[in-house]
């Protein structure tokens, strides 16, 4: 007779439900079918009626702290610092979820991955700008937009990007947490 690990409760000999743990080959655990259900509900919960509007607001405003904190720690070290990048996507992908009432699914990953890239768009071109400026103000010529329209934005941004390709690569896993943090979560069954 085997018990669940859970619960305690004695399982019914074919009624076992073997879980891997997260992020787990190693770790299996046996539940029973209630404990089962029960995680699974919870899991559904948080793909049901996400707050939207909470996760907009809890988004952008990570967003907006990841522009300034990146574009001042670029200016002060005066280095692109492409790992940052990576902590954009966490911050944002966290406060969609928080935002969004503890919600995970679609909706939450797609906004995730379009704040992160904008974001990390608009620091570059605050940083370029910078830049732009200060050889600008020396040569006495003005009027240079703040921020350009998000095509040009995006053309110097995948420009900069072909040089550097240590910087794709912090994009991507900025992109991949994105796409992860907020992504619906199953439990993982094994075979007994
Ligand atoms: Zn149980």
């Amino acid at each position: 007779m085997t018990t669940c690990s859970n619960c305690g409760a004695e399982i019914p000999s074919g009624e076992e439900v073997k879980l891997i743990g997260r992020g787990g080959y190693t770790t299996t655990f046996i539940v029973c079918r209630n404990c089962e259900s029960k995680w699974q509900d919870e899991l559904d919960e948080e793909t049901r009626d996400p707050n939207i509007a909470g996760a907009v607001l809890f988004g952008l405003g990570a967003s907006i702290i990841s522009i300034f904190v990146w574009s001042l720690l670029t200016l002060l070290t005066n280095y692109q610092l492409g790992i940052i990048a990576v902590g954009v996507g966490w911050i944002i992908a966290r406060a969609v979820v928080l935002g969004a009432g503890n919600k995970r699914g679609k909706i939450l990953q797609v906004m995730s991955i379009g704040l992160t890239l904008i974001t990390m768009a608009i620091s570059q071109d605050l940083v370029r700008h910078y830049y732009v400026d200060l050889v600008v103000s020396a040569q006495g010529i003005n009027g240079i937009p703040l921020l350009l329209p998000l095509p040009d934005m995006f053309s110097i941004v995948v420009d900069s990007l072909a040089e550097d390709p240590v910087t794709v690569l912090f994009w991507a896993i900025a992109i991949f947490e994105a796409f992860k943090i907020p992504a619906r979560r199953r439990l993982h069954k094994a075979k007994i």
